[in-house]
């Protein structure tokens, strides 16, 4: 058997001759410590912490970083100067503070997340081929632009429509180029496909936001083929964790990431058990994390891999905040004649509108339901992040 692409990247970036849970803790160590003593020497954000641990064990004991402190204190965790910056990436809405939550990237930390990407998207793409990227192209070193270098660099074509596009112009797309493969969010994706078809799409790798079982389950089925679910987020530099053959969760680049679960109380949990992903970005060059709470729920899967990668594994991974969007996802989407569908709440009343492509009675749910036949100048409801809308 082949060796699994995430441990290949491991070997080729940190010049690993096995990787097994040993030696990637060794590492983890040994990059940890590393970071709390560059800390420690520059007086920096995290000067308080001890300056070096004897195992990972007392990672637990450390603070965690809350999303307030990332918005008030950038500058300060900022490890390398402001000339080194490729990108910066700010949030207006995150927090409570008011303030920008804004995380910075070195072209290092951009070029390691095109490996990630490559190792990622190696899986599925083949020389060659016609890659349709749903994400965003907010400039270079955005997601759409490192997904598209990786393409680019697997010796395939990214098309770069972004996730804007109306349904009429995604068919004309898709007729006119026949991409392969799809890389997008992944109601994004079963939108498309319950509108415009499957045409020439064989292969998918959803990322950027949930993927409920009925979303995965309908894209599946009209796909022909498995998914690859893909996480990650600004504060591991856009790539956090790729899909090996197994379909069985997603390889944390563990290299560059350590994972730990906790619970409401910050307590840690053990492999199986769902909680809150804490993490500590030894691997980022410019913004290092440590401890900090994503607000992402999951687990980690216990033992390795089927595809023999010893490589952590998470599984699906979901918001807290989006529980109630997760329950009307699994009620709306399992049905195959919607579309899509949009989430708002005024004075406490739960307003939904549908988008329909056929014939069908919806569920009956406590919200105002509008409904009516998908068009071909309609275009997705939501290009971020789904939740209820409040307004
Ligand atoms: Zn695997």
């Amino acid at each position: 058997m082949s060796r699994p692409r995430i441990d290949a990247l491991l070997m080729m970036q940190e010049g690993m001759e096995t990787v097994t849970r040993e030696s990637i803790q060794a590492l983890q160590l040994k990059k940890l410590n590393a970071l709390l003593g560059r800390e420690k020497a520059r007086g920096g954000f995290y000067r308080e912490l001890p300056e070096r641990l004897e195992s990972l064990d007392e990672l637990a004991f450390l603070p965690f970083t809350t999303e307030e402190e990332l918005a008030a204190n950038a500058p300060g965790l900022l490890l390398c100067s402001q000339g080194d910056i490729q990108r910066v990436l700010s949030d207006a809405t995150s927090g409570t503070t008011g303030a920008a939550k804004r995380v910075f990237y070195t072209e290092g930390d951009c070029a390691r997340t095109v490996e990630l990407f490559m190792a990622g998207l190696g899986e599925l793409i083949l020389p060659g081929s016609v890659t349709f990227i749903g994400f965003p192209f907010s400039g270079p070193y955005g997601l759409g632009d490192l997904i598209a270098r990786a393409v680019e660099n697997l010796g395939a074509r990214p098309l770069k429509p972004g996730p804007s596009l109306s349904y009429g112009e995604l068919g004309r797309l898709l007729a006119e180029e026949r991409p392969d493969t799809f890389v997008g969010m992944p109601v994004q994706l079963l939108s498309l496909l319950r509108v415009c078809g499957r045409g020439s799409l064989l292969r998918a790798l959803v990322s950027g936001d949930a993927c409920p079982e009925a979303v995965l389950q309908g894209c599946e089925a009209l796909l022909g083929s498995r998914l690859f679910p893909h996480y990650g987020s600004r504060e591991m530099a856009l790539g956090g964790a790729i899909c090996c053959p197994a379909h069985e969760g997603m390889h944390l680049r563990e290299n560059h990431v350590i994972a730990e679960i906790v619970d409401e109380a910050g307590r840690p949990l053990p492999p199986g058990e769902t909680g809150e992903l804490v993490i500590t970005t030894i691997g980022m060059e410019a913004m290092p994390l440590i401890r900090y709470r994503t607000g992402d729920y999951t687990r980690i899967l216990p033992g390795p891999c089927p595809c023999g990668s010893e490589v952590l594994r998470l599984d699906r991974v979901r918001r807290k905040e989006g529980t109630e969007m997760a329950a009307l996802d699994e009620a709306l989407f399992s049905l195959p004649f919607v579309a899509d569908y949009r989430a708002e709440r005024r004075d406490g009343r739960l307003r939904l509108s549908v988008l329909t492509c056929g014939e069908g009675e919806l569920p009956d749910l406590d919200a105002e339901i509008r409904r009516r036949p998908v068009r071909p100048e309609d275009g997705p409801l939501y290009t971020g992040k789904r939740k209820v809308v409040e307004l």
